[in-house]
């Protein structure tokens, strides 16, 4: 990385500790009520696997996620074509998928037959319980297609209806969320019209610093059986 920076700028003297600098510049730990926060590559274990990842970015505002942009390089799209990148101003929602010449708007799906509907969740069984996210499908009737992804592009597909839930169970005690893993997503999914919450129903706290200290796991929906998702959760808890 070093010689590829030295390399655009013509200076090869230049030194890693001024590159880390240069990449540190702005950095704050606390909270704010202005600030950007960035996931330059969500879903690590993804990107090295060729599947799925994206990049975050999301400026949150009095403790809000209120604009962001999630780029999708992998994410298949209806038409064939991979790749999306997702954009939240406010109540807009957008997604420009690769070979569009437009950003269209996006919005949460309508489907509101739980045997019908679909949720997603990590690849990782370490960043969230398969084993409950299974016993609430079993428990609630859950019935289509559910899909493993790496990343937000989770929220991304339950924003453009791809899929009614996104179930992020904790599989430990003491696990803090971070909010670079969330903000961007939760932006985008709230623009769709979508309902976010942590698995006990409380609402996303973005104002603790980097972690979501005050929350457990994340549980965001297309609205229409949220409250049943996070009862099903105490129940298989
Ligand atoms: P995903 O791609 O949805 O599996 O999420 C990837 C993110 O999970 C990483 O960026 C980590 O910050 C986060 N992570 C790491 N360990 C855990 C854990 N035990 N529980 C939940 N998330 C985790
Ligand atoms: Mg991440």
């Amino acid at each position: 990385m070093v010689g590829e920076v030295r390399h655009a700028l013509s200076d090869d003297t230049l030194s890693e500790d001024t590159i880390c600098q240069w990449i540190d510049h702005g950095s704050a730990s606390e909270y704010s009520d202005l600030f950007w926060t960035l996931d330059p590559i969500d879903g690590t274990k993804g990107f090295l696997r060729g599947q799925q990842y994206a990049i975050a970015l999301a400026l949150v505002k009095d403790g809000v996620p209120v604009c962001a942009i999630l780029a999708c390089p992998n994410l298949p799209n209806s038409d064939g074509s991979v790749g999306a990148i997702f954009t939240a101003n406010g109540n807009l929602g957008q997604c420009l998928q690769t070979g569009s010449s437009a950003a269209l708007p996006i919005s949460v799906s309508k489907e509101a037959s739980l045997a019908k509907s679909r949720f997603c969740e990590s690849v990782e069984s370490a960043h969230s319980d398969h084993s409950q996210s299974q016993a609430i499908a079993q428990k609630l009737g859950i019935g289509g297609q559910s899909v493993r992804m790496d990343s937000q592009a989770k929220y991304a597909a339950v924003a453009r209806g791809d899929a009614e839930f996104y179930l992020r169970l904790p599989t430990r005690k003491g696990y803090v969320e971070r909010i670079w893993d969330h903000a961007a997503g939760y932006a985008i999914l709230k623009a769709a019209g979508g309902t976010i919450t942590d698995v006990d129903g409380r609402a996303l706290d973005f104002r603790c610093g980097m972690g979501l200290e005050n929350n457990r796991g994340v549980v965001a929906t297309h609205g229409l059986a949220h409250a049943a998702l996070i009862d099903a959760i105490a129940e298989t808890s």
